[in-house]
């Protein structure tokens, strides 16, 4: 049977590429710095971000906490926008770990103004907590992929600075943000004290994310991954499809994008699905479903017998993801099944 998986990105497959590049990897034991795959992915992440130091983690809440963790001390509060995914996916390890509280601010798009992080920047007086760290998400996950323009990202980095508070930027999907707004990933995250990218989303590899940034940030790291349990051994297999993930699929990205506006622009052609095609920017879209008089997991379970995968976000939202294992074919079939079972 037909299978679209429209779940996540999370869900692409190696290609045949990485596949072959894992079997002829050459490997080392990494703990001990020499697995030389490991090395120079970390080499090349460091040179496209045009940075001192990179750093390979198993998942990207592994190197999201390992920078929250860095920049903080406990009892610190860390300003984040109220739906991003280090407040809201990653268990509750920045107060588990970390020892700090999210200040977590609402928008209604995703992306945060200076001004409302501003205003969110406790007093210095000594019985406030006080804030440690700032984090912005782009492309912004359950904000359907919005993305945060380079003005922007700059002004509020460079107050941030002003302000001597450091900044982190969890990049899982920044190379589908520097993809739409026709910037390098490195111009894009300059001014971040620290990023952190996901090799596994839509650039396709099997396992693996990455932190970049300074050179004794990175050796910090580190010794925090091996806190962690991520010291890994021979583990070039992975930095083998990690390497093909990095240097050659961020330049298909687009192909991802020009889907979500296909699938977008057609939901909204269905009656009582609500979604607006022009807040579509990247590889994520985020429909309403209320008026059709079905929930969501209603509405995913028809989904999937038809052969469509998706979830619900909450009761009345459902999300799409477009990847490299979903063609433009298979996002006019997933529309005409949407149809199909909105008029039945
Ligand atoms: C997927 C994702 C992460 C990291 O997730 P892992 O599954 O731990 O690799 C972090 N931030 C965002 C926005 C994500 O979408």
């Amino acid at each position: 049977m037909l299978t679209i998986d429209l779940r996540s990105d999370t869900v692409t497959k190696p290609t045949a590429k990485m596949r072959e590049a894992m079997s002829k990897a050459e490997v080392g034991d990494d703990v001990y710095l020499e697995d030389p795959t490991v090395n120079y992915l970390e080499k090349r992440a460091a040179e496209i971000f045009e940075r001192e130091a990179a750093l390979f983690v198993p998942t990207g809440s592994m190197g999201n906490l390992i920078c929250v963790k860095l920049h903080t001390q406990p009892g610190q509060e860390i300003i984040i926008e109220s739906r991003g995914h280090i407040l809201n996916y990653e268990v509750s390890s920045m107060s588990m770990v970390a020892g700090v509280m999210p200040r977590a601010i609402p928008t209604s798009n995703g992306l945060l103004e200076w001004s409302q992080i501003e205003a969110a920047i406790r007093p210095p007086i000594y019985y406030c907590s006080q804030t440690g760290l700032i984090c912005l998400e782009n492309t912004h996950n359950m904000a359907g992929g919005a993305v945060m323009s380079k003005a922007q990202t700059y002004e509020i980095c460079l107050q941030a600075r002003e302000r001597k508070i450091p900044i982190h930027l969890d990049g899982a999907r920044v190379f589908n943000a520097a993809t739409v707004l026709g910037e390098s990933v490195a111009e894009l995250t300059r001014h971040f004290d620290s990023v952190m990218f996901c090799l596994s989303k839509g650039l396709g590899a099997p396992v693996g994310s990455m932190i970049v940034g300074s050179r004794t940030f990175i050796e910090q790291a580190r010794i925090l991954r091996k806190l962690l349990g991520g010291g890994m051994r021979q583990v070039g297999v992975l930095a083998a499809a990690g390497l093909i993930a990095l240097e050659e699929m961020p330049s298909r990205l687009g192909e991802d994008h020009a889907n979500a506006k296909l699938l977008a622009t057609g939901l909204a052609e269905i009656d009582n699905i609500k979604i607006d095609p022009e807040s579509v920017q990247s590889n994520i879209l985020v429909f309403d479903i209320s008026k059709t008089g079905q929930n969501t997991s209603q509405f995913s379970s028809k989904l999937k017998e038809k052969g469509v995968l998706a979830n619900g976000i909450n009761p009345t939202q459902m999300r799409m993801v477009t990847h490299y294992d979903v063609t433009k074919e298979d996002c006019q079939t997933a529309l005409k099944v949407i149809k199909g079972l909105i008029v039945n």
